[in-house]
């Protein structure tokens, strides 16, 4: 635990080499087509940690360059990696927000003690944060279509090959201008494969934690979807074909239940499941409206056929920091296409939680959540 003490860095401690002005990036001038993760703002924040320097060293912000190491880094091994995802929003007042920051730094800390990497105070991380984005503030969209996309990573970058917690990392964040997640169909609404012959998390494994070891494994995945003109994949699990997550989203379904009441329900977070925060926000604020039932419960893919069957399904969103929320209108699961009323309701509830969030995220309502840089 020693290496947790001490030897935390400190914002304040900060040096910034910024970019020449040969070095500066044209800006964007159309958010519509940014895409995701395409472009990148002039500089990164960069903490590296060595054990025999005796842990985290200062804090800097420099022009976004290439990294060097050590072909015996264990990143490039074992992938000794995790990341995060957040969003900087430019807000109708001008000012500029990110969104519980907190609970981004609490689930990197999670993944990095599970992956053998020193943990760090996500406070100090948060400021080192709000300072790459005051530098490249120039980069957050000015429209409610784009945000600025924010990647936190830590790699073990040890130069050396067991398979051991790496005495050496580095801790960066890059900024990226994004428009909308995803290229959708007519209506925004996705198609998704439901294939149970794919595992995308198990019992004791790490699908909770943000490890890129996890999100390798589903590309060919998503591939096979595209191939048959699906655009996302749905993870299902077990025997009985329990829905887990969609594409990199949460999934929530809005039905009827056995008593007849509205009723907007999750998978719980029981290893299978990562923990996103749009998912614990929606949870948060639905259940504070009272206007329906909120609960934390496994469902099936059989359960999903049969209330389809009988009018009860409404609604099957997936929620993440990417899409807010991506209503869902067709699963194709066995060989058969389920046509999802999503987006045949009057007042869909999928709405009302994209615009109740992006009103907290783009300042139009003030609310704790949200954090001013
Ligand atoms: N599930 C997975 C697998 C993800 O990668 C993400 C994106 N972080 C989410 C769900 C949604 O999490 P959040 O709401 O924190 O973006």
């Amino acid at each position: 635990h020693d290496k947790d003490l001490g030897h935390m860095f400190k914002a304040s401690q900060m040096a910034v080499r910024l970019a020449t002005p040969q070095q500066l990036q044209p800006k964007p001038d159309n958010d519509e087509e940014l895409g995701f993760g395409k472009l990148f703002t002039d500089h990164m924040l960069k903490i590296y940690y060595h054990k025999s320097l005796g842990g985290w060293q200062k804090p800097e912000i420099t022009p976004l360059e290439n990294l060097v190491m050590h072909p015996a880094a264990k990143v490039l091994h074992y992938a000794v990696e995790l990341f995060e995802g957040m969003k900087a929003y430019r807000g109708v007042d001008g000012k500029i927000r990110i969104f519980r920051p907190d609970m981004n730094m609490n689930r990197m800390n999670l993944a990095a003690q599970r992956s053998g990497l020193p943990t760090f105070e996500g406070k100090e991380f948060v400021q080192c944060l709000s300072r790459l984005l005051s530098i490249d503030s120039e980069w957050v969209p000015h429209t409610e279509a784009a945000s600025l996309y924010i990647r936190p990573t830590l790699i073990g970058i040890d130069p050396t090959l067991g398979v051991a917690s790496s005495d050496s990392a580095l801790l960066y964040s890059i900024l990226s201008p994004v428009g909308s997640y995803f290229k959708t169909g007519s209506n925004g609404a996705v198609s998704l494969l439901a294939d149970p012959s794919y595992t995308r998390a198990w019992p004791g494994g790490v699908g909770n934690r943000k490890m890129g070891s996890n999100y390798a494994p589903t590309i060919n995945v998503q591939k096979e979807a595209a191939a048959r003109g699906l655009q996302q994949v749905l993870w299902l699990y077990g025997e009985d074909h329990q829905l887990t997550e969609v594409g990199t989203m949460n999934i929530f379904m809005f039905y009827v239940n056995d008593q007849g009441e509205q009723e907007l329900i999750t998978p719980p977070l029981n290893g299978l499941i990562l923990p996103g925060i749009t998912r614990d926000s929606i949870l948060a604020m639905t259940r504070q409206w009272g206007k329906f039932k909120v609960r934390e419960a496994t469902f099936t893919m059989p359960m999903v056929s049969e209330l389809l069957n009988q009018g009860r399904l409404l609604e099957l969103f997936g929620t993440g920091t990417a899409c807010v929320v991506s209503p869902i209108n067709r699963i194709n699961y066995l060989g058969q296409d389920l046509y999802i009323p999503t987006m045949e309701q009057e007042k869909p509830v999928h709405e009302l939680i994209r615009e109740t969030l992006t009103d907290i995220q783009y300042g139009k309502v003030d609310h704790p959540w949200s954090v001013v840089i």
